[in-house]
């Protein structure tokens, strides 16, 4: 009989949560699906699919518009299925056997998830009470353990903190280590590198079509690093890795400028009436506990997590549960107003 290995014998699939809910709050998509004239855009471009072709390897148009919302070189960006798919890939090709990496905590598991599937060591610097990361502290750590490779969120994913350019350009020219900034969430804030890429050599950033750009349906993520970095991720990577209907849709997704800074300033917005909404209940209620955020959703400490998240997930919300914290979406304006009035009813209901 097949005697599955050590490191995959536990392993489960990943299991989003199931059943249909009004209002989902917790997977920090955004909330409406893409409006109708870009979807007749899409429909449009259809007809031009060659389908019995394979995709463009370096999905060149994909990355052409990617590339000038963001007024960066081209030059610069792998596009990949999913920014998942590009951790996974810069984690087993930039490094070998023996080397470290150094993730930080809380963040994004799936850092260190991949770690283990590449059979890599990955260590783990702990933020501190106020979830900041102490940057002169991490680049110490870096430094002297002679840490190959760093990676995380910028905002984080789930504080819904970040540290500042100048913090990360600190970082980045203080350490040999390549140093990967998984900027998810930067859509949402103003602290982006994607300038300083081109005058780094050790960094990589990561951008997604998944949260503010509202196709996490498409599996669209970007890679963005100097042209010896790039040309090594574009080397390593499966030759089709990005379907050419989302090469396609994407394409055209970005260039609908007007739209996504429209679509930025709405959610931003939801997220303030979110997080205001949310210290008024905290100023009522003792160690209920919401951290300001740069993100698209808000972290809330509370030692009722379980029960809150109970108690909404019975009246059709869903938020993630994370421990002792809620990780909260900004969803539309309605969902906002449901989910606080829900929340007001909870701490009615347990007074
Ligand atoms: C949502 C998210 C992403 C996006 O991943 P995709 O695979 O591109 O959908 C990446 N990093 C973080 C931290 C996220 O929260």
């Amino acid at each position: 009989m097949y005697v599955l290995n050590d490191k995959i014998k536990n392993l489960v699939p990943y299991e989003p949560i199931s059943g249909t809910y009004d209002i989902r709050l917790d997977a920090n998509e955004c909330p409406d699906n893409l409006p109708d004239d870009i979807r007749a855009q899409l429909k449009a471009r259809l007809d031009d699919i060659s389908f019995n072709r394979y995709p463009d390897p370096l999905a060149s148009r994909l990355v052409a518009s990617f590339a000038d919302y963001y007024g960066i070189d081209p030059a610069f960006v792998t596009a990949g299925n999913g920014s998942d798919e590009l951790i996974f890939l810069i984690e087993s090709a930039f490094l070998q056997k023996g080397d470290k990496m150094l993730v930080v905590a809380p963040d994004f598991s799936m850092y260190n998830f991949y770690s283990s599937i590449c059979e890599v060591e990955c260590d783990t610097f702990l933020k501190g009470e106020d979830l900041e990361i102490d940057v002169d502290a991490l680049i110490e750590k870096i430094n002297r353990d002679d840490v190959k490779l760093v990676l995380f969120s910028n905002p984080c994913n789930p504080t819904g903190k970040g540290i500042t350019r100048e913090e990360a350009v600190k970082l980045v020219t203080s350490v040999k280590a390549l140093v990967i900034l998984d900027e998810a969430y930067m859509d949402f804030w103003t602290e982006s590198l994607l300038d300083k890429i081109g005058i780094y050599s050790n960094l990589i950033i990561f951008r997604t079509a998944s949260k503010l750009v509202g196709s996490a349906a498409l599996r669209l993520g970007f890679a963005v690093a100097d042209k010896t970095v790039a040309r090594a991720i574009q080397a390593v990577k499966s030759p089709y890795n990005v379907n050419s209907v989302s090469q396609a849709f994407g394409e055209i997704i970005y260039r609908n400028k007007d739209y996504l800074q429209k679509r930025q300033k709405t959610i931003v917005r939801n997220k303030e009436i979110l997080y205001n909404g949310l210290m008024e209940i905290a100023e009522a209620r003792e160690g209920f506990e919401p951290f300001s955020s740069v993100a698209n959703f808000v972290f809330v400490k509370t030692d009722e997590a379980k029960d809150i998240w109970t108690f909404l997930k019975d009246r059709s919300i869903v938020v993630r549960l994370m421990g002792a914290y809620l990780r909260i979406t900004a969803g539309t304006e309605r969902e906002v107003s449901a989910v606080l009035a829900a929340l007001k009813e909870y701490f009615e209901v347990n007074a």
